[in-house]
């Protein structure tokens, strides 16, 4: 059997050549396009404006890839919403919405599983499963912008997974949201976050798209860094906080660096000198975020005097950082967690 296409993760070009590959006329692909990216489409049935014939012919040549709502919990603390998703081969992925006053921001998983390893980090338990194609990833802010009935304003590439070990689709994921036939989601209000694949961050700032790149950074030197994150033993915390700068430079961009307060492991005064003395000079940001709890590791967040202390030592040394709020805490809306719980139940 001929594998269908997967017409979801075709940006505008490909779907023009696929349609005239059928015998159809090329202006279909954008009428076929905004089906698909604006009203988020389940089937092509759905696809009113075009002929019988044709749509027998893209249900026979393609098929709409995309992720299904298996259950979706609400924070009752704040609205954060967690949503678990079904996608092709009985993979489960999950993300997050969350409600700012700025608007809706979604957080979506790039890979089911993940294969980094991080020791604080839920997703990383059961490793990789696979890699989810630009449909599934686009396809998580479809579904939830359409089971919210609002706007979607935001995206984070944050769930599970490593976007950057899935450059291929992440890029395609980035080109067609942002394709104004399309959801358009302008490139400024999209943050892609990497546990720091150097070699992709240069590559990436080669693109000089307007995203937010964050840095997954949790310590300030290569021997608490490799303590719990594996891929600081293949990549030195120098190499990544210059890959970092070149990405500034490139896309004039300020970087976010992530910074998991863990405590008695990171969280030290001199742990918040030493990262200030190495973020000196680059054009960034810190996000202090208080770990979410560990229990299998013994992870324990640091307490509010520890944080603020680690903040008012960042700022009086000239480092632009934040606190981030915590959102959804009552329903493990953090990094695989409820992922986790699923599986085991
Ligand atoms: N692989 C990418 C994106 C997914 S993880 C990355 O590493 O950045 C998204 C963010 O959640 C990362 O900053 C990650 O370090 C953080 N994270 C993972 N587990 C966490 C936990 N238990 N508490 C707080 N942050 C966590």
């Amino acid at each position: 059997m001929i594998e269908k296409a997967d017409i979801l993760s075709m940006n505008l070009t490909e779907l023009q050549n696929f349609i005239v590959q059928l015998g159809e006329k090329s202006f279909r692909a954008k009428q076929i396009f905004k089906w698909l990216h604006q009203k988020s489409i389940s089937s092509f049935d759905e696809l009113t404006d075009i002929s019988k014939d044709l749509r027998k012919k893209l249900s026979e040549k393609a098929k709409i890839q995309k992720v299904s709502i298996l259950e979706k919990f609400i924070s009752s603390e704040d609205n954060t919403t967690k949503y678990l998703f079904q996608i092709e081969n009985d993979y489960i992925i999950e993300s997050v919405l969350m409600r700012y006053e700025y608007g809706n921001a979604v957080c979506i998983s790039s890979q089911a599983g993940c294969a980094m390893g991080c020791s604080f980090c839920a997703s990383a338990m059961g490793g990789l499963e696979r890699n989810l194609t630009a449909g599934e990833m686009l396809s998580q802010v479809y579904e939830i912008q359409k089971d919210l009935g609002e706007r979607i304003s935001n995206v984070v590439i944050m769930g599970s997974g490593e976007p950057l070990c899935n450059f291929d689709n992440s890029l395609k994921f980035l080109e067609i949201i942002n394709s104004k036939d399309g959801f358009e989601i302008g490139h400024r209000h999209i943050t892609l976050s990497t546990c720091g694949i150097v070699d992709k961050i240069k590559k990436l700032a080669k693109h000089r798209l307007q995203i937010t790149l964050a840095v997954s950074l949790h310590a300030p030197n290569d021997f608490i860094r490799q303590k719990i994150m594996p891929v600081a033993k293949k990549y030195s915390i120098d190499e990544l906080i210059f890959a970092a700068k070149e990405y500034a430079d490139y896309t004039k961009r300020r970087v976010t660096f992530e910074y998991a307060l863990i405590k008695g492991v990171n969280d030290s005064e001199n742990c918040a000198e030493e990262l200030a003395k190495r973020l000196k000079g680059s054009l960034c940001h810190v996000n202090l975020i208080p770990v979410n709890d560990v229990k299998e590791r013994n992870y324990i967040r640091s307490s509010d005097k520890t944080i603020n202390r680690f903040y008012e030592i960042l700022k009086s040394l000239n480092i632009e950082t934040t606190i981030r709020r915590r959102l959804g805490s009552d329903i493990n809306a953090a990094c695989g967690q409820l992922r986790k719980r699923y599986l085991k139940t």
